[in-house]
């Protein structure tokens, strides 16, 4: 432990500097305020036994100093130490920012007991903080995992949602001129694909399906979610149709790159088929309509052979 003293008088000093050393502490001498003070900033000691008359500031302002100095969650112990012994000073003590008050001549056996009682307290408030620290990131992987689809690692429905509420409001509170897209993504034969690899070759083929759709997408503001079972969803914000297109393309080409063998379909690999839809939203339409028209090009590619992007019609007012 490490033990700021600032008293003005050398003997006491002399003898305060004793009577920690003799707790097997390491003490820092200040001789006046603005001494304790820099001591302080640079040494930063566990513990300031503050004298209240000094020589230049008082110990009440090197207090305020010191709480100045800490750094948002800090806190370092200070016990004041003085002869005056009306209760307004005890109070002005502890409101300048001191924690206990001893009264001088200090006897040791006080001083020694105070110190051990000030470390038992730095000690219990660590563990909180640490304590608070792990909560926090306890807190963080929370909700990440709230978000995220346990197979794929991607995000998930919920997720999807509310960035689909989110940026729908936006685009319309943006005044016209913002664009939205939405891609549905279906894989095709999947069931064939199950049933002629299994359950945990399909699982897996999920997972790369998912990490081939979200590599394509280079806008931070692109989301890729799964949707449920072998379905996986995209939005992509201020998007017109001509450029969500491309990407549909894109995460189209990157899935049946991946080469994932599958016999029992016609194009002999796993592939995906996109349904697209892109709106301005505005007042008279609602998210759900540009779902429900990605779903219905989606069926649409699944009638024109799969493997394929097919563009919603434009949509027209609910
Ligand atoms: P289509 O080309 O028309 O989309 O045919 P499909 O077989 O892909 O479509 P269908 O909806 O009939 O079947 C989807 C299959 O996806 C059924 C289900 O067993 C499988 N599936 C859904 N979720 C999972 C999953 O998490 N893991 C695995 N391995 N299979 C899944
Ligand atoms: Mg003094
Ligand atoms: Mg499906
Ligand atoms: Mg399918």
């Amino acid at each position: 432990m490490k033990i700021l003293i600032v008293e003005d008088s050398r003997s006491n000093l002399m003898l305060l500097t004793e009577y920690i050393r003799r707790l097997g502490a390491t003490v820092l001498p200040a001789e006046n305020g603005a001494a304790a003070v820099a001591s302080f900033d640079r040494e930063r000691p566990d513990l300031v036994l503050l004298d209240v008359i000094l020589p230049d500031i008082d110990g009440f302002e090197v207090a305020r100093r010191i709480r100045a100095i800490e750094q948002g969650g800090d806190w370092t112990p200070i016990i004041f130490l003085s002869s005056l012994d009306k209760d307004k000073d005890v109070e002005q003590g502890i409101m300048a920012g001191g924690d206990d008050y001893l009264l001088k001549p200090v006897s040791e056996i006080v001083l020694g007991a105070k110190v051990r009682a000030m470390g038992r307290l730095i000690e219990m408030r660590a563990s909180l903080v640490k304590l608070a620290s792990e909560l926090d990131k306890a807190n963080q992987d929370l909700q990440r995992l709230s978000a995220s689809d346990g197979l794929t690692g991607i995000a998930n429905r919920r997720y999807f949602d509310d960035c689909l509420t989110r940026e729908w409001r936006r685009a319309r509170r943006g005044g016209g001129g913002h664009h939205l897209a939405l891609m549905m993504c279906d894989v095709d034969h999947f069931k064939k694909f199950n049933d002629t690899y299994g359950h945990q070759a399909g699982d897996e083929c999920l997972r790369r399906v998912a990490g081939a759709i979200a590599t394509s997408l280079e806008r931070g503001s692109d989301v890729a979610a799964r949707y449920g079972g072998e379905e996986f969803v995209v939005l992509l914000p201020e998007t017109p149709i001509g450029g969500a297109l491309i990407v549909a393309e894109k995460i189209r080409r990157a899935v049946q790159a991946l080469n994932i063998p599958h016999s029992a379909s016609s194009h002999s690999r796993v592939t995906l088929s996109i349904g697209l839809a892109a709106t301005v939203p505005e007042l008279d339409n609602a998210a759900d309509s540009l779902i429900a028209a990605a779903d219905r090009a989606l069926y649409e590619a699944k009638n024109n052979g799969r493997n394929r992007v097919v563009r919603a019609p434009p949509l027209t007012a609910a």
